[in-house]
């Protein structure tokens, strides 16, 4: 029986599984609804609700219940419910293994592989921490797709002309665009831009406030002060923005909202128009705007060049957003796939081409971002040394030779910033590592390489020519002690949506399936060095040495590395294996 691979679009407000059924992308409905809210909130028997069932309990308990989770991932933050601790990797985990199940009841047979969207601009660590919430959820991530690129390669599927696309993927919490270079071969990723933090929910809360001031004037109350008024506004804000879509006004309208001073029931009565919901939003889709042509600017692509414009996520279906594109490109904007599901449909194709089928045109995609290693130049100041500039075609690797200060330098750091400035204070440190012991040596040399894998994930490995210490690391959260005090994700009991028939096979399948990984495991935030396991690098070296312009010092240093390989010296695989690459 062959495990199917599913697809998954883990959204801000709304998430899809997918998976390809007959050579088709096929999105799974989950208790009756292909969209799944991205919501987890307490039950009322201390059980957690996912989904549909979690937005329902939302409006009963809304201090216990976390919406749009994915714009804290790769933070720092920490939210609550019932008492207990959950960082968002945490709470990412609990929709994707509630997805993960969804699929199996859907497919008969237990699913541990998936491939998982993120916005194109995420950075390192909410990528890391998508990894890691599918890893909590018992999911392998073959790899991560940007969900832009996911969305062209299922728009790709069914047409294969020629040119060059602009995918405008404007969803309920972030903002992509991607220039798209499509052949029959390949398709090629040229340019990302974005905003994390821009997205429909923005329009929902400031159009909520809105109403809420209005309120406030005529009866004294604040809505903001009352969660579960506060939420249930919120909510009709966006249904009233949805309205607005095909309507010219309307009016969001909450009975019994709250209480006068005299114990009076007070309603809310709050009429919108279009046009006034447009003069809101304008601002933030002219800096989507602005986001269209600095993506184009970086793909060295004219406006003129764009052949198709294709629409991904809920809000492209306020009607402004199609005139500002239409306006700046000249050309009509196009969804002729559902824009809520066709990330899904995207990731359920990739990841059938990664177990190899043959769909279509291979996919090449981007890093969005430049990542370096902060260095101290003339004047000792620190500026960032960029290794893999944005828009560098995945997977990529890069390398750079650094110098210690001095000969008896013990101990050096390193701090990896993702940004495109010189300037570390205008970057993000995303990781930072500590090689010691290094004693006094003859080589001020630290070697530095870069590898960025094709899901964006970065691995730096650092070695110090002089000591021969080397460390290899990937990216991750940098307090793996936090989750001490976190809620225990194994002792989380998840409710299952009742809409969901379970068979047996399944059943039979999910009592004998493996345990949850180890908890400390998931703490250990380094990688091993990497192990070389076949003698390829031996050879390699062999064939470095056989160079005649190869330099006396790199042969002297090559040789004895080479020796120390064959008497089985500790670590000495590792140092071989970066010294071939340096000299190769
Ligand atoms: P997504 O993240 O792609 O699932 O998009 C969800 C966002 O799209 C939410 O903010 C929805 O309120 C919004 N949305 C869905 N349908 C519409 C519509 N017809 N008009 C405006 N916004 C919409």
């Amino acid at each position: 029986m062959e495990e199917p691979v599913i697809g998954i679009d883990l959204g801000t407000t709304h998430s899809e599984v997918a998976y390809l059924n007959d050579g088709q992308p096929a999105v799974i409905s989950v208790a009756g609804s292909a969209l799944v809210p991205s919501v987890v909130s307490l039950g009322p028997d201390g059980e957690l609700l996912v989904g549909q069932a979690a937005l329902n309990n939302e409006l009963n308990d809304p201090v216990n219940t976390v919406r749009w989770i994915k714009r804290k991932m790769g933070t720092e933050a920490v939210v609550t419910i019932g008492g207990k601790a959950y960082t968002p990797a945490m709470i990412s985990s609990l929709i994707l293994r509630y997805l993960k199940q969804a699929a199996e009841v859907h497919l008969g047979k237990p699913v541990s592989k998936a491939v998982v969207t993120v916005p194109a601009f995420f950075g390192e660590r909410a990528r890391e921490d998508t990894r890691e919430a599918a890893r909590l959820a018992g999911l392998e991530v073959l790899r991560l797709v940007n969900e832009p690129t996911a969305a062209a390669l299922a728009y790709a599927m069914g047409n294969r002309d020629q040119g060059k696309w602009l995918v405008y993927d404007l969803g309920g919490g972030t903002f992509d665009v991607s220039v798209v270079d499509c052949s029959q071969a390949v398709m090629e990723v040229r340019a990302s831009h974005g905003d994390v933090n821009l997205g429909g929910h923005d329009f929902d809360r400031d159009l909520a406030h809105r109403a809420a001031e209005s309120f406030k004037k005529q009866h004294g109350i604040d809505l903001h002060a009352e969660p579960r008024a506060w939420a249930r506004l919120v909510r009709a804000a966006e249904q009233a923005k949805i309205r607005l879509s095909s309507e010219a006004e309307t009016v969001i309208r909450e009975e019994y909202l709250a209480k006068s001073a005299d114990g009076a029931d007070l309603h809310l009565t709050f009429p919108v128009r279009r046009t006034e919901l447009e003069a809101q939003v304008a601002p933030a889709i002219e800096r989507t705007i602005s986001s269209v042509r600095q993506a184009l600017a970086q793909a060295d692509c004219l406006p003129s060049a764009i052949t198709r414009v294709l629409l991904v996520g809920g809000v492209t279906r306020m009607p402004l957003v199609a005139q500002l594109l239409r306006s700046e490109l000249q050309l009509e904007p196009q969804a002729w796939i559902n824009p809520d599901t066709v990330v899904a449909q995207g990731a359920a194709i990739e990841a059938a081409t990664l177990c190899g089928a043959k769909l279509g045109a291979v996919m090449v995609d981007i890093t969005p971002h430049t990542l370096g290693v902060g260095a101290l130049t003339f004047g000792d100041v620190v500026e960032v040394v960029p290794l893999i500039r944005r828009n560098t075609p995945l997977p990529s690797q890069a390398s750079e030779v650094f110098f210690k200060r001095h000969e008896d330098q013990d101990a050096i750091e390193i701090s990896i910033y993702q940004g495109e400035s010189r300037n570390p204070a205008h970057c993000m440190k995303v990781g930072e590592f500590h090689l010691d012991h290094l004693g006094t040596s003859a080589s001020c040399e630290v070697h530095c390489r870069f590898d960025l894998d094709r899901s964006g994930i970065l691995t730096v490995h650092v070695t110090d020519l002089g000591s021969g210490k080397a460390l290899t690391r990937v990216i991750e959260r940098p307090s793996g002690t936090r989750r001490a005090n976190l809620a225990d994700l194994a002792s989380v009991r998840v409710a299952e949506s009742e809409q969901v028939e379970r068979d047996e096979s399944v059943d039979e399948w999910a009592a004998n399936r493996p345990d949850e990984p180890d908890q400390e495991e998931a703490d250990d935030q380094v990688v091993e060095a990497e192990v070389v396991t076949d003698d390829a690098v031996v050879a390699q070296a062999e064939s470095v040495l056989a160079r005649t312009d190869l330099d006396a010092a790199d042969r002297e240093e090559l040789s004895a590395v080479l020796a120390q390989v064959r008497a089985g010296a500790d670590g000495a695989r590792q140092r071989l294996a970066d010294l071939v690459y340096f000299l190769q």
